[in-house]
């Protein structure tokens, strides 16, 4: 069976929650407090976790970091009720897969779990190169290394994914929309520019002609002439 961990505070949120993913065929546990949270996720890693960023005891995202530090992978969306494109980047950056701003719908909250949830599933019977490597940029997926003429470059989760998605089809042009829905689980524009701002970032790390505008429809992995 599926296991959720809740984190959320509020006792009234969490109950709903609990309800609703329960009723949905979830494994449900539930920690009040970032202390809680890291504990229950020890003794039984979750396949996702949903987190409050405002807890009592620390910020939900000192409690990310910490469980990405214990080396645990498991998706991770953050229920805020921060707004700001600033706090949704640095959920983002800090190795959350998704965000959802309070008040949410749960039927919205579920679909983005099953998104979620479905590229794990997957990954054991898809069979995925371990390595992309268009020279000389290469990636590592196993362990989610990247490399530039053979020197090491730190990507974050999404830049890596990014990168990952793009690297995989060179020369297909892919639309803002796409990429939001593949790297970012979205199925509608935010009306943010998270888009551009971190194709900005993987231009800058892994150089900027790697990632071409196509303009009007998109941005595509430029293919290297066949010449080279
Ligand atoms: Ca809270």
């Amino acid at each position: 069976m599926t296991h959720i961990l809740i984190v959320e505070d509020e006792e009234r949120i969490a109950a709903f929650l609990t309800k609703g993913l329960g009723g949905a065929g979830y494994a449900v546990s539930w920690a009040a407090s970032g202390a809680e949270a890291l504990a229950l996720a020890r003794a039984e890693p979750p396949d996702l976790v949903l987190l409050d960023l405002g807890l009592a005891d620390m910020d939900g995202m000192a409690v990310l970091t910490r469980l990405r530090a214990a080396g645990a992978s498991p998706p991770v969306i953050i229920l805020t009720a921060r707004t700001g494109v600033t706090d949704t980047v640095a959920g983002l950056e800090g190795g959350a897969d998704d965000y959802m701003t309070k008040p949410f719908r749960f039927a919205e909250l579920l679909a983005r779990i099953r998104l979620r949830l479905r590229p794990t599933s997957d990954q054991a019977a898809d069979a995925d190169p371990q390595v992309l490597e268009a020279a000389p940029v290469r990636l590592e997926l196993a362990t989610r290394r990247a490399f530039v003429d053979g020197h090491e470059v730190a990507l974050s989760a999404r830049e890596f994914a990014l990168a990952q998605t793009l690297m995989r089809r060179p020369g297909q042009v892919f639309s803002r929309g796409q990429l939001l829905s593949l790297v970012w689980g979205y199925d509608h524009d935010p009306g943010s520019n998270v888009v551009d701002v971190y194709l900005s970032y993987l231009r800058r790390k892994l150089g900027a002609e790697r990632i071409e505008t196509v303009r009007g429809l998109g941005f595509r992995w430029r293919k290297p002439p066949a010449s080279e």
